[in-house]
């Protein structure tokens, strides 16, 4: 059986660091679905189409990467694509403790989902969506901290 993973977040914007996780993530699966959360509760600083488009440029030489966007439960987005497995990052304590309850409710809904976690490489492990937020809202320069060709000015 083909072992499909979705490595569901925001993406608002991807960074280095999701880029780092991506990379580690991709020989472990034959398939790994880049998923963006659409989450409605939540307040988005770019554009569903955007941080798509960007996945998508980013990874149209990869086969076995696909870009999807998705909204309601990640355990049945999953479902819906025959996906096995959760990726997630964990860069400190803090995301452990969020991501335990996450994936401990994951399970009990679907217990033949497995998440798996790959933890931060210390270069990346500062590098956050929030703080390049942060970052572009007071006039900063992020482009480190996000893959090349990703052009966060025209939000
Ligand atoms: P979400 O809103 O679901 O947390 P994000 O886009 O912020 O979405 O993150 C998606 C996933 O990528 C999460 O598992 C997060 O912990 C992980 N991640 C984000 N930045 C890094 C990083 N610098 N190093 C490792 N994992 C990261």
């Amino acid at each position: 059986m083909k072992r499909i993973a979705v490595f569901p977040g925001s993406f608002d914007p991807i960074t280095t660091g999701h880029m780092n996780i991506i990379g580690r993530a991709l020989p472990l699966f034959d398939e790994l679905i880049i998923a963006i959360g659409n989450n409605s509760e939540k307040k988005y600083f770019f554009p569903m189409e955007k941080r798509k488009a960007w996945l998508e440029s980013l990874f149209t030489k990869e086969k076995k990467i696909k870009v999807a966007g998705y909204s309601g439960l990640t355990v049945k987005f999953c479902g819906s694509i025959k996906a096995a497995y959760i990726v997630r990052g964990i860069r400190t304590a803090a995301d452990f403790e969020f991501e335990r309850s996450i994936a401990q409710m994951n399970k009990a809904m679907a217990p033949d989902i497995e998440t798996v976690f790959i933890l931060a490489e210390p270069a990346y492990s500062a590098v956050a969506s929030t703080i390049v937020r942060d970052i572009i809202r007071n006039g900063g320069d992020a482009s480190a901290f996000v893959p090349p060709g990703i052009n966060l000015q025209k939000a």
